[in-house]
């Protein structure tokens, strides 16, 4: 029987800490975190995630600017607007919700963002630093991932750590940032043969591959830390991970539910990003 990670306490920890440091720079700096967050049409979930981090800047005393533009439009009045917040001196962090109506490049948008406000951490240049371990902004999921692992007290350093999936946002960030803290680690992905006899291998399991239930019991080892990625809509609209929990859970040590594992750390990780952007800009990091 594990361990649950509660990732709704790590995540409140991280946004606490946030807001101490943003009621300081408020009081003995006079300046006040703004975050940017552009939403283009009419996505029901990015609107859900829009409304979440709107939220979070408010528990957090940033103040958050929305930009809800229509889905017919272009993406060169997509690009002036990121220009525009580009230069805006209020601004300290800017957020492009994805996905982006088809018409619009999203390469193209995300590379117009100033590396230095790009609290997602998207970015080439930013992406080019995670690779080299010269960061600023972390990639948030990843982030909050390194977090909920710390939450538990394991060392990463020599361990054996498999990462599936290799998404820009989530696996490949994630096996970067593993590395820099010397794990050994291996990066599954749909083409990996014998998945199961590598799971087997994992003192830690990083699951990011967007289908429900994927890993379960007779893939991890006993005492394996398994953190939970995945976010999946069930027919009878539960939410429910990667990980099959019930036969997990009596294998790992550690293990995040979802919801309430990485979700909530995603966001208070945006949070910190902004205000790492807020210090660096005033010259203060
Ligand atoms: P993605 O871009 O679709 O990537 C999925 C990865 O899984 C790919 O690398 C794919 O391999 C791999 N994969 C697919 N089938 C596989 C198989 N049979 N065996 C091994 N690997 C397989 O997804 P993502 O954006 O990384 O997101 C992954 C999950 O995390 C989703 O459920 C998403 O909703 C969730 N997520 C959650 C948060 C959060 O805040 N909690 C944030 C981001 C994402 P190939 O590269 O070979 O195709």
């Amino acid at each position: 029987m594990s361990q649950i990670i509660d990732g709704k306490a790590v995540s409140a920890s991280v946004k606490q800490e946030v807001k101490e440091e943003a009621a300081k720079l408020r009081e003995e700096k006079g300046l006040k975190v703004g975050l940017a967050v552009v939403i283009v049409g009419n996505n029901p979930a990015s609107r859900v995630y829009v409304n979440n981090k709107k939220k979070a800047c408010e528990a957090v005393g940033f103040q958050s600017y929305e930009y809800a533009l229509d889905e017919n439009t272009t993406q060169e009045q997509l690009l002036d607007l990121v220009n525009v917040l580009n230069r805006d001196d209020k601004v300290n962090g800017i957020l492009v919700q994805l996905p982006l109506p088809k018409h619009i490049d999203e390469k193209t948008v995300i590379n117009a963002i100033s590396p230095d406000k790009d609290v997602d951490a998207f970015h080439p240049v930013n992406v080019g630093k995670i690779m080299i371990g010269d960061y600023a902004f972390l990639p948030c999921t990843p982030a909050g991932v390194m977090r909920l692992i710390e939450s538990t007290g394991t060392k990463i350093a020599g361990k054996q750590c498999v990462v599936i999936g290799r998404s820009n946002i989530v696996g490949k960030p994630m096996a970067m940032l593993l590395l820099h803290e010397s794990g050994t680690v291996t990066v599954c992905h749909s083409k990996t043969q014998n998945l199961k006899e590598v799971c087997l291998g994992a003192d830690i399991l990083v699951v990011a591959v967007g289908r429900a239930n994927f890993v379960t019991g007779d893939m991890i080892k006993e005492g394996a830390v398994v953190i939970d990625v995945g976010m999946n809509r069930l027919d009878d609209g539960k939410l429910c991970g990667d990980v099959e929990y019930e036969s997990a859970e009596k294998k790992a040590s550690y293990i995040t539910p979802v919801p309430g594992g990485v979700g909530p750390m995603t966001i208070a990780m945006l949070m910190k990003n902004t205000l790492t952007a807020a210090k660096q800009q005033n010259g203060l990091a």
